[in-house]
């Protein structure tokens, strides 16, 4: 998912439009925006896409100076508009309204503990319990001293934090503030910006860009941030040694123009496909990026090697991401509705085909065979990341493990089912190697060693 929240600007709905917009990549099921005027909130969700299913009419229904806006791309909880997000409750602090993204690992322990105590939840997703927390205990740490400001709000936002567990990058707005928070672990990333007088918040820093917007700094693994009209507060509420960043948002998930986790997209994403270059001997004539996920990476594999880089696949602009799809047979017909050989570049040519990921199997089959049919004489598959090898826990829809390719088949398998001359993947040292500290990283899916363990099954569907 991808959040977005602004504080301290007139028509703050608009920049939220227009803040979630550059965000729409990190999901494409739902939208949502959320606007204080500090007298009252007011929501707007509708399933689609930004452009598409936010009308003029709906904006209008939105005015005030605070917004937070959520695009969804479910990892737990029922597909559709009932979960869509900014999840929206009354509470003891009055109205709270609330975007995250990430997941929650123990859903269904807090699920129970809150019905003991009389606290409903009226949705299926895992972002419910950071709300309905609000209403429970209050919790306050010894290392913290709180601004007069916070002592009736913070008690309880620290007491939700304190018992939820997993991946949260959070935004929660009440009528008159916002209070940001990431997990200790930092999964998910979360930045903040300036505008003018403006307070910005983002999952990904091309979202101030379009605004206009100065990156300022990161929102810290651990840390709550509060602003309202008193200023801006700042409290490390955990603070541990071991972060988990996500290397999947370096992989595949994040734009490559953003920065997040102190780092590039684009810089780490082509350290990739250089590192898969150094571990490759083939011999070819050209390398062909699968479009857009493997272009980054095939720049830095072309230029390592010396093989010039062509578009041997052209992608159609209309067509949204397609493993995004919920089903199979759409991914399927989105794959072919999305990208064409092109002939002119391929015809006769030993081609290296790089893509940043093999999930399922299923995209690369089609593209390795559409490349031959297009004339290619040989095609060889590299993948700028390691096998995956294990579901995400931490907001990252990768399928059951039973879905994956590569725990169904060998290496040689998984070459001969995609129709492939050879196949090779970035090994997780050089995976590794490419972020700044890796030890500071999640790479889950690619090793099998989870940072936090895993306690339900968060209503997952798929
Ligand atoms: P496969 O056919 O192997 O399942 O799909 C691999 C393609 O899906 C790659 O081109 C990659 O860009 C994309 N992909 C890999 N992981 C994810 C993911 O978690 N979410 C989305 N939306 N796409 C992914
Ligand atoms: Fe990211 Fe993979 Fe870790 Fe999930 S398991 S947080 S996708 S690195
Ligand atoms: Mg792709």
């Amino acid at each position: 998912c991808g959040i977005f929240g602004i504080f301290n600007v007139e028509q703050a709905q608009k920049y939220a439009f227009y803040g979630i917009y550059a965000l729409q990549h990190r999901g494409q099921e739902s939208v949502g925006i959320a606007v204080s005027d500090y007298e009252k909130i007011n929501v707007v969700k509708k399933t689609g896409l930004v452009l598409e299913s936010i009308s003029p009419k709906d904006m209008e229904t939105l005015n005030g100076n605070i917004a937070i806006a959520h695009v969804r791309y479910s990892t737990a909880g029922d597909l559709g508009s009932a979960n869509a997000q900014p999840l929206l409750r009354k509470t003891s602090l009055g109205p709270v309204a609330l975007v995250h993204n990430g997941n929650l690992v123990n859903y269904n322990t807090l699920k129970a503990q809150l019905q003991e105590k009389g606290i409903n939840l009226y949705h299926t997703s895992d972002s419910e319990l950071l709300l309905a927390l609000l209403d429970a205990e209050e919790y306050v740490p010894e290392h913290i001293r709180l601004h007069p400001e916070d002592t009736t709000l913070l008690p309880k936002v620290f007491y939700a934090l304190s018992k939820v567990k997993g991946a949260y990058s959070v935004i929660y707005m009440f009528k008159d503030r916002l209070v940001v928070a990431r997990d200790a672990f930092g999964f998910r990333p979360l930045l903040v910006g300036r505008l003018k007088n403006a307070l910005l918040f983002a999952s990904e820093s091309c979202s101030f860009d379009i605004l206009g917007a100065q990156l300022w700094r990161e929102v810290k693994p651990g840390e709550v941030i509060v602003v309202d009209k008193k200023g801006i507060r700042s409290y490390q509420l955990f603070q541990q040694e071991k972060k988990a960043m996500c290397i999947f948002e370096f992989v595949y998930f994040s734009k490559p123009e953003s920065y997040l986790f102190g780092d590039w997209v684009y810089k780490v994403r082509k350290a990739m496909g250089i590192a898969l270059a150094k571990e490759d001997d083939i011999i070819a004539d050209i390398v062909v990026p699968v479009p857009d996920s493997g272009l980054v990476p095939a720049i830095g594999y072309s230029q390592q090697k010396g093989i010039p880089l062509e578009l041997g696949i052209i992608r159609n602009h209309y067509v949204g991401r397609s493993f995004i799809e919920p089903t199979q047979e759409l991914r399927d017909i989105k794959v072919l509705m999305k990208l064409n050989p092109n002939r002119a570049v391929l015809e006769g040519k030993r081609v290296v085909v790089i893509d940043d990921s093999l999930v399922r199997g299923t995209t690369s089959k089609k593209i390795v065979s559409m490349l031959r049919r297009a004339g290619a004489k040989e095609v060889h598959l590299r993948i700028a990341s390691p096998p995956v090898v294990g579901p995400c826990y931490y907001g990252i829809d990768t399928p059951t493990k039973e879905e994956l390719i590569a725990n169904r088949f060998t290496k040689e398998e998984i070459q001969k089912f995609i129709g492939a001359d050879s196949l090779k993947y970035l090994s997780l040292e050089g995976l590794r190697g490419c972020v700044k500290d890796a030890n500071e990283f999640c790479d889950a899916c690619f090793s099998g060693v989870y940072p936090v363990a895993y306690e339900d099954t968060a209503l997952r569907i798929r």
